[in-house]
Parts: structure tokens; sequence; C-alpha cells
């Protein structure tokens, strides 16, 4: 346990831990909370309520404080050595009978550039490309599709320049209470002024609250919304001709497929109102200036990159790339979850997001490390756990807790009991840590040093507020001295953060002209090349990131969800709230946080509620065949007929036991947004015992 007695913080400017919006803060001694400092992003010390509470978790009690290895199936602690000791024996044993593919690596979105860096460089210099980290769960299908037409996975455009826009299009992202000082302190003020807000997305919530349009679309069928939109625009002549003429090629193929496209037929498929749709798609193409956000509403389908690809036609059919106040706008959801996909966490590209096939980026690693990567990519997160006790034999886990957050949870814990050896390096013992042979006590987010990069590309500077508790040690330091053991010691001889952030500026193109004293107390945009004065805040105005001048259109088809859904059934879609974050190890550790919502709720539409004989506040059991939970009914008209809803930040309930594993063909992301599942009352009896007592006229279990 942390001993809060022993600990001092001082107050240094560093980033919010939680969403990849990236204020700044730094301690508060006045009341030992955080305190916003005016940071690039935050201009005036703006923070949410998850920004305020960011300490709670630093000096939990349930810190780990020392090393805990696993003595006759229990953990006990043990110094650090005898940790390593195990951990180079396993791993060592493990590479020597099986090769080093039998390994994988998690990294974190919630670490810094420097300690993604070094954990891919350890992974690849022991020979495997098996290393990625939880945007795989999140973006990678927004990376996938923008990196593969653009040229680059990021947004277009930065926020200050999204206040020029005159119509915002936000597709499956909820910006008020997932990222709330972007809509906050850049969106709401232009919307204020007049700029259009149209909302796509399955249940109104506090972003629909300000909206002139919302499509409460139908779970997974975005893509005959998004080709009725791109309808009505060329239909009505809303296209932008001579963006058409010198930037975008393959208009006539798109535009033969959509002469079939029929706008009410697709509209009735979607679930929204035809008439609704067209006026949502003139306001957005009728404008000078159009700007689209996407979130996961979006990316986590299994046709999660088709959907973005979808989106992208809209930009590009209405010229609205490459100016400010447009472009195409992924909300990142971690505090690093884009800097760890551009230093190289990912399984199939280098720092840089360049392809691990690309044999010049491997030359080029070689000179910098002595060791070339391998040439073939490795598995991602979600096949990595599917191959637990198969191929992948060992598995190192930074900071992050997929036993919680991965798809169809019950099979990933019996997964990770199939490994030979574990390691996990977390704050806690988390879900994850209990099926774990080693646990390392790691850093807290005010206790590292390093570089973070937030989902508009600025890099911004952490500085520690205070030391780990007890035993624990820096992550950085850990991973050094793992790599030291495992691999080389010269190569992981780092003399702090920003000696490994002068290293990956070497070998990440976008971050080559960026230095630590360049950054400052500020920020550093990428594309920063070297030589460069300042980075690039509006992408692809004279060519797209691919180097050529056009982007390409894309006839997308629509492909039905994974799941059928019975006449009985409804359509699970899985979200986050304002009070909570990801899988709730930090959120929930949160007096305050805790205080502002403490349980989950299933939100259902009242005629669903209705039909099955559930009131508000009932308890209801929600199940499907690959899991069930209980939890308490919220009866909304906010949530659209024939869907529920719930966050996947509990441990009880812990949703994700229902959610889908199949997964994206191209970005390999999960299908958390539909989940075909059974929801049923449960009431006490007389007895005191929950009886089930679906009583729906439906039919359930
Ligand atoms: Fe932290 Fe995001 Fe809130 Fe800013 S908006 S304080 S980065 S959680």
């Amino acid at each position: 346990m942390a001993d809060s007695e022993d600990r001092v913080f001082e107050a240094r400017q560093t980033i919010c831990p939680f969403c990849g919006v990236g204020c700044a803060l730094a301690y508060d001694p006045k009341n030992g909370k955080a305190t916003g400092r005016e940071g690039p992003v935050n201009a005036r010390g703006e923070l949410c309520p998850k920004g305020v509470a960011a300490f709670d978790v630093v000096d939990h009690d349930d810190r780990l404080t020392k090393p805990l290895v696993r003595e006759h199936g229990r953990f006990v602690t043990a110094p650090w050595e005898e940790a390593f000791d195990r951990i180079e024996a396993a791993f060592g044993d493990i590479v020597a009978q099986h090769g080093p593919d039998a390994l994988t690596f998690f990294a974190s979105s919630n670490c810094t550039n420097e300690e993604n860096y070094v954990l891919q460089k350890l992974a690849r210099m022991l020979g495997t490309n098996s290393v990625d980290n939880c945007a795989r769960l999140c973006h990678s299908s927004t990376v996938a599709a923008m990196g593969e037409r653009f040229g680059a996975g990021a947004m277009t455009n930065s926020m200050a320049d999204l206040r020029e826009a005159d119509a915002y299009l936000v597709v499956g992202a909820n910006p008020a209470e997932n990222h709330p000082i972007t809509f906050q302190s850049y969106l709401a003020p232009a919307i204020k002024s007049g700029t259009t807000l149209i909302h796509v997305d399955p249940r109104a919530n506090a972003t629909t609250k300000q909206a002139d349009h919302h499509l409460p679309v139908r779970p997974g069928y975005d893509i005959p919304l998004l080709n009725a939109m791109a309808k009505v625009v060329v239909e009505e002549g809303l296209t932008d001709e001579a963006f058409l003429d010198e930037r975008v090629e393959g208009y006539d193929a798109l535009r033969a497929f959509l002469d079939d496209v029929d706008v009410d037929r697709n509209a009735d498929l979607a679930g929204v109102d035809a008439d609704e749709l067209r006026a949502a798609a003139r306001a957005y193409a009728s404008v000078e200036r159009g700007a689209i956000f996407t979130g996961m509403g979006m990316s986590q389908h299994h046709c999660g990159t088709d959907n973005v690809h979808a989106l992208l036609n809209l930009a590009l059919l209405t010229g609205n790339v490459g100016k400010p106040g447009s472009g195409v706008n992924p909300l990142r959801g971690q505090n690093n979850v884009q800097g760890a996909g551009d230093v190289g966490a990912l399984p199939n590209v280098l720092p840089g997001y360049r392809p691990v096939t690309d044999e010049d980026a491997r030359e080029r690693l070689a000179a910098e490390w002595g060791v070339e990567p391998p040439p073939m990519p490795g598995l991602t997160e979600v096949e990595a756990t599917h191959a637990f006790g198969d191929e992948v034999r060992g598995a190192f886990v930074l900071g992050e807790n997929p036993a919680m957050t991965e798809p169809n949870t019950n099979r990933v814990r019996e997964q990770f009991e199939r490994l030979d050896f574990l390691v996990v390096q977390d704050l806690f013992r988390t879900e994850t840590a209990e099926h774990a042979d080693v646990v390392l006590p790691g850093s807290a987010w005010a206790e590292r040093g390093g570089t973070v990069t937030n989902t508009d590309r600025q890099v911004q500077r952490m500085r520690p507020n205070g030391d780990p508790p007890g035993d624990a040690r820096p992550d950085l330091d850990v991973l050094c001295e793992l790599g030291a053991r495992l691999v080389d010691a010269d190569a992981f001889d780092y003399d702090g953060p920003e000696a490994v952030f002068e290293e990956l500026t070497r070998v990440t193109p976008q971050y080559a002209g960026m230095s630590y004293d360049g950054i400052g107390a500020g920020s550093q945009r990428w594309p920063f090349p070297e030589g460069a004065e300042e980075g690039t805040a509006v992408l692809h105005r004279e060519t797209f990131g691919t180097g050529e001048k056009r982007a390409e259109l894309r006839v997308v088809e629509h492909v039905d969800p994974v799941d059928s859904v019975d006449d009985d059934e409804l359509v699970l879609t899985t979200g986050r709230v304002l009070q909570h974050f990801n899988s709730g190890a930090l959120s929930r550790r949160s007096g305050i946080l805790v205080r502002l919502r403490g349980e989950d709720v299933l939100q259902i539409h009242p005629d669903d509620a209705a039909a099955r004989g559930i009131e508000d506040g009932d308890e209801v059991r929600v199940s499907n065949d690959r899991g069930t939970v209980t939890v308490e009914a919220d009866v909304t008209p906010g949530i659209r007929h024939g869907t529920v809803f719930a966050t996947f930040h509990y441990a009880d309930p812990l949703v994700n036991v229902l959610t889908g594993d199949t997964l994206d063909p191209v970005a390999k992301i999960p299908e958390y947004k539909h989940s075909a599942v059974r929801v049923s009352v449960e009431r006490a009896d007389e007895s005191g015992e929950p009886a089930d007592e679906s009583g729906a006229a439906t039919g359930t279990d």
C-alpha cells in the first residue's frame, strides 16, 4: 500500500493523464488536487472533472509498492533483482524453445512516447514485431483508412483552426462528454456564434443537446447513412467541382455507384428520417468550411475501416480537406494514444508509420540500434490474445488492462491462463495482473517525465510532480533495465527521457525537427521536419501525406453487423461517460469521480422496457451466448428503440463479457458497438432471492 505520509509532491507543469485533449495541469499543494495550467490546449487553465481529480489515483492506498512474484499460486513480494531474474529466465527459455515471435508486448497509450519507444525497440531487437497498444481497440480503423488515402492517420486540422468551421459533422463521437475541453473551449463558442452542429449517434447525449440536426443511426448502419448523404451532395450539386478536378480521383466510379443509391431506402436501413438526413447533408455540404469529427462509434465495427472510408468520401466530395475549419478529425481517447502509434508501438509499422516490410526503414533503424527489426508484421493485440498458449507463450503488459478492455472477456481470461509466463507492469493489481507470474509496480502519470502527443498532434512535456511510492520505480527505468538484461546493455543505456526523445526524433520523420527545449512549456506539432521553424497545423494543403496531389474516392458497400439480431433481442452498444475513463482502473479509484457516478446503468428505450416489463431502476439481466451481466435499467427516450447502451468503465457489470471478438479485416479492431443481447428484469422474490421475471411479451431467455 502507498504510504501517503511519506510522499512529497511539488507543482510542476505536466499533462492530464486521461483523454487525448492534452490539458496542462500541476499539483495544487493547497488541496492536494490538480490545478489547471495555461497550456497550449487549455489556454485559460480549464480542466474537466477528470482532470481535477487526476491526483486521487496517485496516492491511492491500492498502489503497488514492491514487485510481486507468484509462489505456489499466490503472490508474494520480492526484491526487484528477483523479479528481473525470473523474467529474464522465463522469456529467455521461451525465445530459446519457440523463437522470439512466441513473445508479445502490450505497450500503453497512457505511457509516454519514450516509454513506448523503448518497449517497441526492446521487442524488435529481441526479434519480434508483436508489439501493439490499445489504439488497436479504439482507432486503428481510422488510422488505417486515413493513412491509406490521406497519408496520415491523425486529425487533419488543429483545434484552433477548427473554430473557423461553418458546420461540424460529428459522427460516432460525443465530445461534450469524452473530450470536454475540446468541446467547451473550441466547438461550443463556434456553435454559439452560428456554426451548425450535425450529430450522428444512436443516442441523444450532451453533444446532441447543442445540435441542429440529430441522426440517431442504427448501430452498424453508418455506411448506408453516409452513402445516402453522399448521394444528396452529388444529386443536389453540392460538390466542390474545382477540388474534384484538381485533388481527387475516382469520381466517375463513385458517381456511378451513387446512381443506384436510394436515399429513402438507405435512410430506412440506417433507421433515420430521410428528410432529416437530406437536411443534414445540405447543412454540411453547402457551407464554405465543413469539419468532420469522428470517434469510436464509427471505428469499433468489423467494417470500421470501411465506415471511415465512407466518411472520407464526404470530405473529398465537398472539398473540405486542406484548409482551416475543415478536414476529418478523429478525437483520440487516451492522453498518448496518438504518440504510442507515432513512435512505433504497432506490429505492422516502425517509428513514423514506416512499414516493417520497408527495407530502407529497417536499415535506418539498424544503423541506430545495431540490430535490424524483423521484416514480417507481428500480431495485433487481440490476435495475440487469441494465440495465447499456442504460437504465443509469454506476454508483457505495460499499463493496460486487456482482461477488462478486450471483447468477449470470459474468453480473454481463459486465454491469459494458457500463457507460460505473463508479466504485468501497472499501478494496481488489475484484473489482468491477477493472471500474472510477475507484477512490477509502475509509476503514475504524475511521477513520470517525457513527452506525450495529443489528439491534434501537439507534443507536450510531462514533468514528475513526485517520486513513485515505496520501492516502485519510474516505468522508463524499469523498461531500460529489462532491455539491458534481455537484449543489450548499451542499447538501453539512456540518461533519462530526453536522451530517448533525441533518439526517437532521429528515426521518426514526423518528429525530426523537434527538441525538448523547443517544446519547453508549450508544444511542437507534427509534422515537424528537420530545419523547420514550426509544425504544420492544417495537413494536405497542396499535396496529401501520401506525397500525391490527389486522393481517391472509394466505393464502399454496406455489410451487415456480425451478430444477427433475433426478434426478442436488442442491440447493445457500449461507450463512455464524462466522469470515468477506459477500464475505470484509475477513475473508479477517485472518490470525486465515484461520487459523481458510482454505478453503471443500462439505457433502454421506454417501448423496449415496456415490452419486457422493465421499470426505471429495475435490476435487469443482459445476456447472450458470450456472457451475462446484471445492471440497473435507466429507461430513457434518449436511446433509440431497439438499442441499449452501457459503458465499459466498470468491473461490475463487466460489459465486455457480452461484446464479440470478430475483427475488422484491415485494422483488426473488434466490433464493440454492435452485440445482440437479451434483456430481462430481475426482481427479488418474497424470500429475497433474485427471481428472473422476464415477462417480456417477446419472450426473452
Ligand atoms: Fe483531462 Fe481530457 Fe478533461 Fe482535459 S478534457 S482535463 S485532458 S480528461
